[in-house]
């Protein structure tokens, strides 16, 4: 009888929460991911600098895949390294495909209902792509075709800041560049790092432009399931030491400072902000 019950417990769990998730998602990433000696990562592999194919190696790397490659280190385990877009990435963290999101993933609160986050590592603003010399302001973009990606806080964001575009949301960034490329949008929306890092890879890069034009500040989170309480304070301590050991700016120096194919500034230090 008390299997009977078990069992029909199983099949209500089952039924709230999906097969996938209840036979995949780990609740204890850190146990987990020590006794399969691998931590799965979902990360961006078109995005320069953040994730991309390396052309030489042909593997992924960047800013977010050093995060997490810092973490499996400190872990003691292989990284794995899973391609994800803006809309999969936190249905693939959910149902269990990966264990950590390192994807130019913006932390808001209405994400955070769903999973959790570790303090910011990265934080950049939302800007435009646009052919040189046609934006000055957001009133140049109304009633204009913008290009973006899907499940992204940019989608989101530009269409409360232009009601009156249309925007039209593609599976990632490059898609959207080459639709502008084609004429087919007027412009590609953003964080800033990201765009430069499209532009500086463009081969007629002359034409375009990023004008000062922000519409939205966005701190990046590394994303982990919301009931991982340990994984998240292990991500959490092991990226607030790598601020305190300076290999966290290191980082940051290696794809965005002197001689990389764009400078950006560090405004930010890795702090306890949550
Ligand atoms: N950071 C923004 C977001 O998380 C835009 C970049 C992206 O789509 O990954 O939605």
């Amino acid at each position: 009888m008390k299997r009977f019950a078990a069992v029909l417990m199983g099949l209500a769990l089952v039924g709230t929460f999906g097969t996938a998730a209840l036979a995949a998602a780990p609740a204890d990433t850190l146990a987990e991911a020590k006794k399969k000696g691998v931590l799965v990562a979902g990360v961006k592999d078109s995005l320069p600098p953040f994730g991309y194919v390396d052309e030489k190696s042909r593997e992924i790397v960047g800013y977010d895949i050093d995060f997490v490659k810092a973490i499996a280190r400190k872990l003691n385990v292989k990284l794995e390294l899973k391609p994800v877009t803006s809309a999969s990435r936190m249905p693939q963290l959910t149902e269990g495909n990966i264990d950590i999101i390192a994807a130019t993933m913006t932390k808001n609160p209405e994400r955070a209902k769903q999973i959790g986050f570790s303090h910011t590592y990265f934080a950049t603003g939302q800007k435009f792509i646009t052919n040189k010399g046609k934006v000055k302001s957001l009133k140049d973009l109304e009633g204009k075709k913008i290009g973006t990606a899907k499940g992204s806080t940019s989608e989101q964001n530009v269409k409360t800041a232009i009601p009156t575009a249309t925007v039209l949301a593609f599976d990632d960034y490059p898609q959207a560049f080459l639709a502008l490329q084609q004429g087919k949008v007027a412009a590609v929306t953003t964080d800033e790092a990201i765009l430069a890092g499209i532009l500086a890879k463009a081969p007629n890069k002359a034409k375009f432009e990023i004008p000062p034009v922000q519409i939205s500040n966005e701190p990046y989170g590394l994303g982990m399931r919301k009931d991982d309480a340990k994984f998240i304070a292990f991500v959490d301590k092991t990226i607030l030491e790598m601020e305190k050991s300076g290999e966290a700016k290191k980082i940051f120096e290696k794809w965005f400072g002197k001689g990389t194919d764009f400078q950006l500034k560090r405004t930010f230090k890795i702090t306890a902000d949550k």
